[in-house]
């Protein structure tokens, strides 16, 4: 990652470029206006240490050539004034749209310099497709599942898969944060989408086990559209997993504009022909929504959040909302509505003939092995039993059972001696992870599939109460030598 120092005074430029050096950062300091807008030709910055005080020039003017030249990486401020200058100098930056990270008070903090370069390196690296890769080959990339209901009759219609990264570092990072790094290189995007359908799949086989049969939704990016073999790669999936094309629903945004029609069309049309269900997702923010709706064979429009959020109260969005739904019923389509978040949004769609209702009204995504006790207290039925008849994997299934006809939730930190139940299995596996183990070896040494391992540690997860394999680790660290976890039966 490449910094690029700004300042008059070069004793200063010198020591930052010292800094940044030993951050393991390249760079390089300039004292005139002329070097530095030679700098942002020839070798562009991700990063730029800019003083505000400076001879024949000043930070304010320099920001507003860094906003004219579209400068999109990371603006750290240096001024010896007092704290209200170098807050307004910041607004200023943030309001020319620059990313204003930090404003570092003169005299220099060498210590504080550091930890701030030394975390955008980090950041810079965690976005970098190259990285998002390793995190799809180590297991570290999870999916939850949020559901698509009807409310009258109460009936489960579909659950969408929503990827989320545990970075062993940095912890849970949202989908929004890493999606741009790996959109901007096909290989990964494609092993990201590959990676997600292969999870998914796994996840209805579980889903099977437990008695919850409803298609399953994926997300794929319009970048995912160039490759002709796309229909094929999901669909041999599919048949490896045991799971039938028509319970597989594409959400394609258009969050990125065709470059190919055609390869495009020949792609969504296999896909429909296959047997797959297909949904325009974010309907009414793309580039040409009505255009792509037109070209290419749909199955389900998804009315985006924003038109969802303020129908109650805004008469534009209400007519907007029912025109779609109008569109969707003259084109014989699904219509869905995400980001439901109140009783009154739902009961207003309701009258407006909108029943696919998903959002946090009715449920937050959760991991896979959560389902079928969300949906047992959402529908007010009794547990679902297991199918009689395993579809999947039957490792799969040890140690489901018991999970989920056991009423209370274990806590981690709960008075009842504090007993945290698992099955022999979860307690293996979670005894293999403690030692280091990575899941693919957990998977080797335990004979099992790679989803299964993820399956009982996803449980173990929640009986510990953790969310993440670092708090679950720290939880299960001191039980696991042999006092509180309880061997629960064998499912
Ligand atoms: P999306 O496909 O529109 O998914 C819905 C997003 O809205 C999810 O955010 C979900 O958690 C959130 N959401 C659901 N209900 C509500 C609600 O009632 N209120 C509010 N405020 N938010 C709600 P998330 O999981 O952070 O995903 C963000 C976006 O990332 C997704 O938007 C989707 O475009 C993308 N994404 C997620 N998973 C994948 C994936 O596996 N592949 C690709 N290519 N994109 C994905
Ligand atoms: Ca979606
Ligand atoms: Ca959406």
């Amino acid at each position: 990652m490449r910094v690029l120092i700004f300042d008059d005074d070069e004793a200063i430029g010198r020591l930052v470029v010292r800094v940044a050096t030993a951050s393991g950062l390249e760079a390089t300091a300039v004292s005139d206006a002329d070097a530095f807008k030679q700098g942002l030709q020839t070798d562009p910055p991700q990063v730029i240490v800019l003083d505000l005080q400076l001879a024949g020039t000043d930070g304010v003017e320099q920001m507003r050539l860094l906003a004219s030249q579209q400068y999109t990486g990371a603006l750290v401020l240096m001024s010896g004034y007092d704290t209200r200058v170098l807050a307004t100098a910041q607004s200023v930056g943030k309001n020319l749209g620059l990313k204003v990270d930090r404003v570092l008070e003169k005299p220099l903090n060498v210590a504080e310099l550091g930890e701030v370069l030394e975390r955008l390196l980090l950041a810079s690296q965690t976005l970098s497709p190259e990285r998002l890769l390793t995190a799809i080959a180590n297991d570290e990339l999870i999916l939850d599942f949020q559901p698509i209901v009807s409310r009258q009759p109460k009936t489960l219609k579909k659950l969408e898969a929503l990827v989320r990264w545990e970075h062993p570092v940095l912890g849970w990072i949202p989908p929004d944060r890493f999606l741009p790094a790996a959109e901007s290189d096909t290989a990964t995007i494609d092993a990201l989408t590959d990676w997600v359908v292969g999870a998914t799949v796994d996840a209805y086989q579980v889903l099977a086990e437990l008695g919850v049969s409803v298609p399953l939704a994926v997300n794929v990016s319009v970048c995912n559209l160039h490759d002709l073999t796309l229909p094929d790669r999901i669909d041999q999936r599919l048949r490896a997993g045991g799971m039938t094309a028509q319970h597989l629903c594409l959400e394609i945004t258009e969050s990125a504009a065709f470059t190919d029609v055609a390869c495009t069309m020949d792609i969504l049309s296999r896909v429909r022909l296959k047997g797959m269900l297909l949904s325009i997702d974010d309907f009414g923010t793309g580039y040409s929504s009505l255009k792509m709706l037109r070209q290419m064979p749909f199955s389900e429009i998804k009315i985006d959040q924003s038109f969802v959020r303020d129908v109650t109260t805004s008469r534009d969005s209400r007519a907007i909302v029912k025109s779609i739904i109008g569109l969707a019923a003259n084109m014989e389509m699904t219509c869905v509505a995400e980001g439901v978040e109140t009783e009154e949004t739902a009961d207003l769609l309701e009258e407006l003939g909108l029943c696919n209702l998903q959002g946090y009204l009715i449920a937050r995504p959760m991991p896979v092995e959560a389902v079928s006790a969300w949906l047992a207290i959402w529908t007010g039925s009794t547990l679902p039993a297991p199918a009689t008849r395993p579809t999947g994997n039957p490792a799969a299934m040890r140690g489901h059972g018991e999970v989920f006809h056991t009423p209370s939730v274990p806590s981690p930190t709960g008075t009842e001696s504090d007993v945290v139940q698992l099955s022999p299995r979860q307690l293996e596996v979670m005894q293999l992870l403690s030692e280091g183990c990575p899941v693919k070896e957990i998977a080797y040494r335990l004979n099992l599939g790679i989803g299964t391992v993820k399956v009982h540690l996803s449980l173990a997860y929640s009986a510990l109460g953790a969310h993440n394999r670092i708090e679950a680790i720290k939880r299960a660290g001191p039980a696991l030598l042999g006092r509180q976890i309880k061997q629960g039966p064998i499912g």
